[in-house]
């Protein structure tokens, strides 16, 4: 019996020693967000099904939570161990730049642009570029903006789409560019501005009796998750996550769920 202990104890010596060594320490990147115990990522709160905070239960959940969760499970296998904080087109990147969140999980846009200062992940969701006008204003289309006023948001793609177009289609437009989402909404309705224009998703919270939002899109918005240059191992580990969630038929489920697909 001693004998078997004594071999039992040595196999299992060599069986932990062996694994040691052949599982690879994790990357500082990953490693510091192991050692925190929760990850932290940048949210919307003000895009329902995408991400959204219930002013009833002060719950944020949406999509972009839902891939949030899906990083925290791969990281820690507890999908509870995330932190969301609430950014805005203009603070989500500076959030990440210094630090205090790991991801960006916003509506934020894939462009050549920005994969020049952030890791982006492939896209996990497509919408596209709206308008909301109101009701009375009879702009049924794109080219019904001839002469009028559009409110964008700042660092938002917006702005270089509409100009794009509008360019395209031979109409001028003036473009006039706010900080926040309610700031266009509140000029829209006191008539400053004849539409209020971002992705259509984002518009869908700020829809009401008085608005409509243009069965039009005026472009095809992929929405990646974000990453700090500097951070790699954390943004391969990121991407894998996403195409898991696309290849397992997880990333419909989640989209149906929200009512998105
Ligand atoms: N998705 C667009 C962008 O990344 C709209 C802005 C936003 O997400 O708030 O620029």
């Amino acid at each position: 019996m001693r004998k078997f202990t004594t071999f039992l104890v040595g196999l299992m010596t060599f069986l932990g020693l062996g694994a040691g060594a052949c599982i690879a320490a994790d990357a500082p990147d990953i490693q510091k967000i192991k050692d925190r115990g929760v990850l932290k990522v940048g949210v919307k709160v003000d895009v329902p099904k995408f991400g959204y905070k219930d002013p009833k239960t002060g719950v944020t959940e949406g999509l972009d939570i839902d891939v949030a969760k899906a990083v925290a499970k791969k990281i820690f296998g507890d999908e509870n161990k995330l932190e969301t904080q609430a950014v805005t087109a203009k603070t989500r990147g500076p959030l990440l730049d210094n630090g205090e969140v790991d991801l960006v999980i916003a509506t934020f846009t894939i462009t050549e642009e920005r994969k020049q200062s952030y890791n982006f992940s492939d896209a996990y969701y497509a919408d596209g570029i709206g308008l909301l006008v109101k009701k009375a204003s009879k702009i049924n289309s794109f080219k019904d903006l001839n002469g009028r006023k559009i409110g964008v948001a700042q660092s938002a793609t917006t702005k270089k789409v509409i100009q794009e177009k509008a360019n395209n289609e031979g109409i001028k437009v003036t473009i006039f560019e706010f900080g926040t989402y309610p700031e266009i909404k509140t000029a829209l309705d006191s008539r400053r501005i004849d539409v209020f224009s971002v992705d259509a998703s984002i518009l869908l919270g700020y829809l009401d009796d008085t608005t409509v939002i243009l069965d039009e899109r005026l472009s095809a918005e992929e929405y990646g998750v974000a990453s700090k240059k500097s951070n790699t191992a954390l943004a391969k580990l990121v991407n894998d996550v996403v195409n898991e969630l696309k290849v397992s038929g997880e990333l419909d489920k989640i989209a149906q769920k929200w009512g998105l697909k």
